[in-house]
């Protein structure tokens, strides 16, 4: 058997560890080329070490003397640096895991897709502040992307075999996240704690609090917007408390084909790593009588406005998307940091998108990212962190 290659952008996180879990498993199947990780050097050290990566690098330049003495002795390349990561993306591979949390993924994830390998894209901010300028490098490239993050990995698995030209609607299903049953009042002084206990999935902090204000479920409308190509009206998003669904995919003959699971990441990373194929992963099966009950309700646009912003921003197009996830990350680092209060996310967001004329859309990376730097200086200036 030959060995499929591999990299893991952002390594040490929930999505990269879970990847690594799975390669361990079935480590005589797996080369690992690269492995990245942002400041833990000891973390991507232990990780380049047990699995032989011929690469590690680490996003902050400060720390490349730290990484070189961790591998000492390994024959492990260290490297560090922005310049570094997108060089260790471009590296040939079969399958790229992109995994790095925000739009600073957005280079590597582009040097992933000019190698023309397979990409298991985690990395939602990626998509949604260049989704025309990474579909149009994929196309390009020859690349593929294989949608990592659950709900779009269910609805692509519910996809196959089937023409796009069927779709009567995509069902995006949606925890509601700790504060689903909350009203306003109750949300607006909610704790950073609080906020950090999704109850049915364990991820990185940024994700856990996207989930709790619903810019999770609004971001990944405009990530499915950009993998399917259905039409933005006919992306529906419902919520579903038990996470068992994980989306859904109606025909126009009134089929609805829908990819259950358990509400553990392994699942779909599993099904990136093995497409077209299928391998074993450790969770125990679905207990269906166990579980009992699956019940459905419609977002609360007035308490969660995320969505309805979200929507907004993919309809203006443009600019607006980056401008909404760097407004976003801003505000999340902002709560995370306990400089500002839970409902001021949402308000800040759409505050950054109604100032004053929209930068022109962008049309290349660097485009972007000028966007995403101007659109981070004006949502720190707008929430006094300066
Ligand atoms: P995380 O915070 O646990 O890990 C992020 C990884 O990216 C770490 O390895 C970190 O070192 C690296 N990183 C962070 N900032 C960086 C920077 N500036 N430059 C380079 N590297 C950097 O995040 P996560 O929960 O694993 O999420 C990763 C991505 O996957 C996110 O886009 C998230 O939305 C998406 N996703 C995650 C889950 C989940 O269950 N965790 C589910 C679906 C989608
Ligand atoms: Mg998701």
């Amino acid at each position: 058997m030959t060995r499929r290659s591999i990299s893991i952008l952002g390594a040490t996180g929930s999505v990269g560890e879970q990847t690594l879990d799975l390669i361990r498993r079935n480590a005589e199947e797996w080369q690992v080329e690269a492995l990245t990780a942002n400041t833990n050097v000891a973390g991507l050290a232990e990780a380049a070490r047990e699995f032989r990566a011929k690469v590690a690098v680490v996003a902050d330049e400060g720390r490349l003397g730290d990484l070189r003495d961790a591998l000492a002795g390994s024959g492990i390349e260290a490297a560090a640096g922005r310049a570094a990561l997108c060089e260790a993306a471009a590296r040939p591979v079969d399958l790229t895991v992109a995994a790095i949390v925000g739009c600073a993924g957005l280079g590597p994830v582009m040097a992933a897709i000019e190698q023309g390998g397979t990409i298991a894209l985690a990395n939602k901010e990626a998509l949604v502040s260049a989704g025309e300028i990474l579909k149009a490098a994929v196309g390009r490239h020859g690349a593929t992307l294989l949608p990592t993050d659950s709900e779009h990995n269910a609805i692509f698995q519910c996809l196959a075999g089937n023409r796009i030209e069927d779709v009567r609607r995509v069902i995006l299903t949606a925890s509601g996240g700790p504060f689903r049953t909350f009203g306003a009042d109750r949300l607006a002084n909610v704790t950073r704690e609080q906020a950090l206990k999704h109850p049915n999935w364990a991820m990185g902090a940024k994700i856990t609090i996207d989930s709790a204000t619903m810019f999770n479920k609004g971001l990944e409308l405009i990530e499915a917007h950009h993998l399917f190509p259905v039409g933005l009206e006919n992306i529906e998003i419902v919520v579903h408390p038990q996470s068992i669904i994980h989306s859904m995919v109606e025909y126009r003959d009134g089929s609805i084909l829908a990819q259950l699971g358990p509400s553990d990441m392994r699942v779909p990373i599993a099904s990136c790593l093995a497409w077209p194929q299928r391998m074993d992963t450790p969770m125990a099966p679905l207990d269906l009588p166990a579980i009992g009950q699956l019940t459905f309700e419609a977002p609360n646009e007035t308490v969660f406005p995320a969505t309805r912003i979200c929507r907004e921003a993919i309809a203006e197009g443009g600019a607006a998307p980056a401008v909404l996830n760097a407004a976003n990350e801003i505000a999340v680092e902002a709560f995370l940091a306990r400089k500002i209060a839970f409902s001021t996310i949402a308000v800040s967001v759409e505050r950054v998108l109604n100032q004053g004329e929209l930068p022109d859309a962008p049309r290349t990376l660097e485009e972007v990212l000028r966007v995403d730097e101007d659109a981070r200086n004006r949502a720190t200036r707008m929430l006094e962190l300066v």
